[in-house]
């Protein structure tokens, strides 16, 4: 038999209702049920960037090592929204998690339902300023651009993305 795989990955977590920092680590909590977490970011307090008028979330990135292949791992993270009460509604709407694929090992997948490394994440200061934190010279599959050079790329810049104090 082969040898199982590992794969190391990181997720995007945000939330922007309810008790946001308490959805984070409740998210995490369910993930771990399944994954092994072997690194976190701080969490970051930032602006809604795709609509102003909604409430700042919090997010944060994890690195995990894991067998679960990418497409489960999307029903994991859908089913962990799920269970913490997102209601399916429209891309820009509020929610009490969101669970984004960022990277799969140095996957390439480009499928209706699954985009990795996800389409956005160079776009994103929400999701690379905490993801410099914790791998700062990861390579991006495609562009080849580590994420500091991604995040120094960034048209927007990091404006309105605050570290909170977690202690
Ligand atoms: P967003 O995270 O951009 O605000 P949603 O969380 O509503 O949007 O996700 C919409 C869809 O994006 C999901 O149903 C999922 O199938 C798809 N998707 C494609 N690539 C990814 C990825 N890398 N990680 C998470 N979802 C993804
Ligand atoms: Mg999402």
């Amino acid at each position: 038999m082969a040898a199982m795989e590992y794969k190391t990955v990181y997720l995007g977590l945000g939330s922007n209702l309810g008790d946001r920092k308490d959805n984070l680590e409740k998210a995490i909590d369910y993930l771990s049920q399944r994954i092994r977490i072997t690194m976190r970011s701080s969490i970051y307090d930032t602006e809604a960037m795709e609509n102003r008028e909604q409430p700042r979330f919090l997010n944060m990135v994890c690195q995990a090592k894991t067998i679960v292949k990418p497409q489960d791992l999307l029903v994991l993270a859908k089913a962990v929204e799920r269970k913490m009460g997102r209601q399916p509604s429209s891309h820009n709407a509020p929610r009490t998690i969101d669970i984004d694929i960022l990277l799969y090992g140095d996957e390439v997948i480009d499928t209706p339902e699954l985009t990795v490394p996800h389409s956005s994440l160079p776009n994103r200061a929400f999701a690379l300023v905490p993801l410099a934190e914790i791998v700062p010279n990861l390579v991006h599959p495609v562009s080849k651009k580590t994420v500091d050079s991604m995040l120094k790329d960034l048209d927007q810049g990091i404006q309105g993305i605050m570290k909170i104090n977690c202690d």
